[in-house]
């Protein structure tokens, strides 16, 4: 494999580590302790960002709080344009915004621009959301009142996000959040902090009111969150991230009995029946393995070919997976990058031993390289058993796994074989068959002939222990944020 290094001293950064930004200022940790960014194309080490104290975080509570009344009497109107202003600067700064992400994150260029595409429509879509906000007016059926009902903004919201897309799934929670009315603490990442302080500063310029946003950086996220969740001002916990720290957040926020919506892991199936487009099941397959190089929630990671189409869609795959051209993020020649850690190739690589161990083939791939940068190549495995431990965990890489099939009840039952529930793919010409068979399988989202699913319009989330909740969609992005009231109205 011929890997592309590119390093990040090309690329001017330092204003993306100015510090934390708290109540539309930038300031240090109260302890002066940073933590480093490393690029993971060439782990060097490209910013520092401070490292946030619990009285740090009570600051972002306490300004957040103090602009609350504020923002919620804010026009709606007023809030959409304003909104609407982030979306028009993310996309005129889109290039700028995509090369930081490739720079911390290490997905290739192409991925970054994609994701940056994809992070500012949740601006434009809320924007058109926030002034269409509704209620509901009935007669009681006893004829003696009406029952009015108001969403009202549900308060103070904490926000927590992933390494893997820094922009889209902090925009995915903001824009709604905002749009609702409510105030915001958003933690991002330790390991891609840089894209969420080049947001904040974004927002400031199209017009968000210092305290309505704050951002904090720490290597400590348990007892922050922990302290700013016993704030009895914070109402909303959204989090994006493993279903194991959910689960710990759902215990955490029980105490206060504060709102939650979880967007969690995946275990994606990838079926393919005999009468699929092979071209277009292939194409299908690239992206619901290979965006962001693997490291997706919505990853397909486990995929099920039926016997007839097997031989032909291995080789498809495995051409296809060894042609890619493998390099640093920010080489715009790049197909797929670095993985996000060290500890991330060692996963993919006891993965994969696993799984060749219990007799599956290596088709591509599967050999950590020499050299610097956390790189596994695109690899394809044949003939993966049900008990191999990828079949159970998440991948989180560029490794393919197939397995055959047979008939349409064992690949569902072979789908739903999960703890997970997040999104299925289905590649079928028969759409009563992938009607059906979608309708069948446990997964908040179904991939019909289409091999991504993700778009600001649509409700994304998972079923099973893959989440709580939606983000996007025609008003169920929004609704996390607001909280009913209901009048009992004489007059
Ligand atoms: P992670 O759960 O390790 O971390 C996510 C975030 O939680 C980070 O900001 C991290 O600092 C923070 N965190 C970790 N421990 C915490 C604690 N005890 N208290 C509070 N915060 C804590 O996940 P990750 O490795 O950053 O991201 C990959 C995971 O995210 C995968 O499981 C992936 O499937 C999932 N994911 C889900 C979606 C979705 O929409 N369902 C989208 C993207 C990623």
């Amino acid at each position: 494999m011929n890997i592309s290094h590119q390093s990040a001293h090309q690329h001017d950064i330092s204003a993306f580590s100015r510090g934390l930004y708290i109540d539309g200022e930038w300031r240090p940790s109260g302890s002066g302790e940073l933590i480093e960014v490393v690029d993971p194309s060439t782990e060097a080490v490209i910013a520092a960002v401070p490292d946030a104290t619990l009285e740090d975080a009570a600051a972002a509570v306490e300004a957040a709080a103090r602009a609350a009344a504020g923002w919620r009497e804010t026009a709606p109107r007023k809030r959409s344009e304003i909104l609407r202003r982030c979306f028009e600067l993310m996309v005129e700064r889109s290039e700028m915004l995509a090369t930081l992400i490739s720079l911390e994150n290490g997905k290739a260029l192409r991925d970054a621009r994609g994701e940056v595409a994809y992070a500012a429509e949740f601006f434009r879509w809320n924007a058109e959301e926030a002034v269409r906000i509704t209620g509901e007016y009935a007669i009681a059926p006893g004829g003696t009142n009406r029952i009015v009902v108001d969403h009202q903004p549900i308060g103070i919201c904490v926000l927590i996000t992933p390494w893997n897309f820094p922009a889209a799934m902090a925009t995915r929670k903001i824009a709604p959040a905002l749009a609702a009315g409510c105030t915001v603490i958003l933690k991002p990442a330790s390991e891609t902090p840089l894209t969420a302080f080049a947001l904040a500063a974004l927002y400031e310029e199209a017009g968000v009111p210092p305290g309505v946003v704050n951002v904090l950086t720490t290597s400590r996220p348990g007892p922050l969150t922990a302290a700013m969740l016993a704030d009895p001002r914070v109402r909303k916990l959204s989090f994006t991230g493993s279903t194991g720290v959910g689960r710990v957040l759902l215990a955490e926020a029980a105490k206060n009995v504060i709102s939650c919506s979880m967007e969690l892991g995946g275990n994606a199936p990838f079926i393919v029946f005999d009468d699929a487009d092979l071209e277009a099941a292939l194409d299908g397959a690239m992206i619901a393995k290979m965006r962001n190089a693997g490291e997706a929630c919505t990853a397909a990671n486990r995929i099920y070919v039926q016997s007839g189409i097997y031989q032909a869609f291995a080789e498809g795959l495995r051409s296809r997976m060894a042609a890619l051209r493998v390099g640093a993020g920010v080489d715009s020649a790049t197909e797929c990058g670095p993985m996000i850690t060290r500890r991330a190739v060692e996963k993919l690589d006891r993965l994969v031993t696993d799984a060749v161990s219990r007799g599956a083939q290596v088709l591509c791939g599967g050999v950590v390289p020499e050299g610097s940068g956390f790189f596994y190549p695109p690899t394809v495995l044949s003939d993966v058993p049900a008990d191999a431990e990828m079949a159970h965990e998440e991948i989180f890489g560029p490794v393919a796994p197939l397995s055959r099939f047979d008939s349409e009840d064992e690949v569902i039952a072979k789908a739903n074989d999960t703890e997970y529930g997040l999104v299925a793919y289905i590649y079928t010409r028969d759409l009563a068959r992938g009607m059906q068979v979608g309708s069948k399988i446990e997964a908040g989202m179904i991939a019909l002939n289409r091999g991504l699913v993700s778009d600001p319009a649509a409700p994304f989330g998972g079923m099973k222990q893959s989440g709580l909740g939606r983000e996007g969609g025609q008003h169920h992005g929004i609704a996390e944020f607001l909280e009913m009231k209901y009048f009992a109205a004489s007059f």
